[in-house]
């Protein structure tokens, strides 16, 4: 039997899950760091080394392909031997600000290098960095981390190459980016999954892996939560119930639409188009602890409707499915009974859910078949009820909804990419 191990670098952590070829968990591993970690290069080769050595040794000699995620739009720049030149670009860094005005008299109107995040705008920005003569590559998180294993420079995938201008549907850099004359190595993309070589010797002999386990192209931590939830067929949908809502919706249409930050990522022969929401768990853990929200939710009655119309947010501003920098919280009136208000916005929440996925099919995407629910509301069955009552579809919670999973998925083959 051959094992497949899927490594996960999170924003808080990483992770590892091996699977075998059922796609069963045989084994688990976790790596915390913390938030204010100062040097990121050494924290992550270190949740590296660390989450192998976790792994039981007498699986490590069974593992025939790993595959590692990372956060989206985090990148480093290297010399020739794959050494930082300098701290990364986490993928929430805004600096790249600086670079948009460069940008948007190159790229194309609305394109998704033109935010403050994009991986292009952080380049743009790091060209001014003292060190930035010494830098030869240009890598993505997962990228450097997949050539600490396999030892192969200027590698990436599509899915993290999107952020740089990388054009996933004709599958080559854009002519508008050469005008950038940008003095270093842009990543060779490849397909997620496609090997790009054996683990190195060294590594393979210190840990107890086999010779020939391969190393292959990864993704980014939220394709990878949505490969991990099983979902292939367009029409299905994995809606993420964590901090914020987040939705995913399979289709065979790519649909973008910068005004409400909806954009598509390819898979395969289909496009995973989505947007993000400010509403979400983050609201609800202002008002309730979780076991408040556990014991509350389980006084509400899902089939009868609230009259409450909220929208639910923490601070002024929404994108999607209202595109409103401006928009206000709506939160009044609050009824007396703690139980009426946790009703009134859970079912606020399935309201903006579904005008979520009405604006994506709206714009081209698929109709909505199945959502796969992952994140902390995940487990809450009365919302899950409320939820399938304006959604209109089967709402169901994903098996699997962890990152890592998905990217053992990708590792084994077992996505069509
Ligand atoms: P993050 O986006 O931070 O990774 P998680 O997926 O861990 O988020 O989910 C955390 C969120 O889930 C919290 O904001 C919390 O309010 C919410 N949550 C936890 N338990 C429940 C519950 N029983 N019902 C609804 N929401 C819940």
């Amino acid at each position: 039997m051959t094992l497949s191990l899927g490594i996960d670098f999170g924003t808080s952590g990483a992770r590892g899950v091996v699977i075998d070829e059922e796609g069963c968990v045989l084994s688990e591993m976790r790596h915390y760091w913390l938030v204010e970690t100062i040097d990121w290069v050494k924290c992550w080769r270190e949740a590296l080394w660390s989450l192998l050595g976790q792994i039981p040794e007498a699986l490590r000699g069974e593992i025939g392909a790993i595959a590692i995620n990372g956060t989206s739009s985090t990148i480093l720049l290297t010399d020739g031997a794959g050494e930082p030149v300098d701290a990364p670009l986490l993928y929430n860094d805004g600096r790249g600000a600086a670079a948009l005005e460069q940008l948007s008299r190159i790229a194309p109107d609305n394109h998704t290098v033109l935010s403050a995040t994009s991986s292009l705008a952080k380049l743009l920005w790091m060209q001014a960095l003292p060190d930035f003569a010494k830098a030869r590559y240009l890598l993505h998180q997962a990228d450097w981390l997949g050539f600490l294993l396999h030892g192969e420079l200027g590698i990436s995938d599509y899915h993290n190459a999107l952020k740089l201008g990388y054009d996933v549907e004709k599958l080559q850099y854009p002519e508008w980016l050469e005008q950038l004359e940008i003095p270093l190595q842009l990543p060779q993309v490849l397909t997620p999954g496609t090997a790009i070589g054996e683990l190195l010797p060294r590594i393979a002999a210190d840990f107890g892996f086999k010779g020939d386990c391969l190393v292959v192209a990864g993704t980014t931590d939220s394709i990878a939560a949505f490969l991990a939830s099983g979902a292939k067929f367009p029409g299905e949908a994995v809606t993420s119930l964590g901090s914020t809502l987040v939705l995913k919706l399979l289709s065979r249409q790519r649909i973008e639409d910068a005004r409400y930050g909806i954009y598509s990522h390819r898979l395969g022969d289909l496009w995973l188009t989505g947007g993000a929401s400010n509403t979400g768990g983050a609201v609800l853990k202002h008002f309730f602890s979780n076991v408040e929200l556990v014991r509350l939710s389980a006084e509400i009655d899902p089939t009868q409707p609230s009259e409450l119309d909220y929208y639910p947010l923490l601070k002024p501003g929404d994108r999607f499915p209202i595109n409103d920098p401006q928009l206000l919280p709506r939160l009044e009136p609050r009824p007396d009974q703690n139980k009426e208000f946790l009703h009134g916005l859970l079912e606020s929440m399935a309201r903006i859910e579904t005008r979520g996925y009405e604006l994506l099919q709206n714009l081209g995407a698929d109709s909505l078949t199945h959502i796969y629910t992952a994140g902390g509301g995940a487990t809450n069955s009365v919302w899950t009820a409320i939820r399938q009552r304006y959604s209109k579809v089967p709402v169901v919670s994903s098996i699997h909804t962890e990152a890592a999973y998905g990217t053992a998925l990708l590792a084994m083959g077992k996505v069509q990419i």
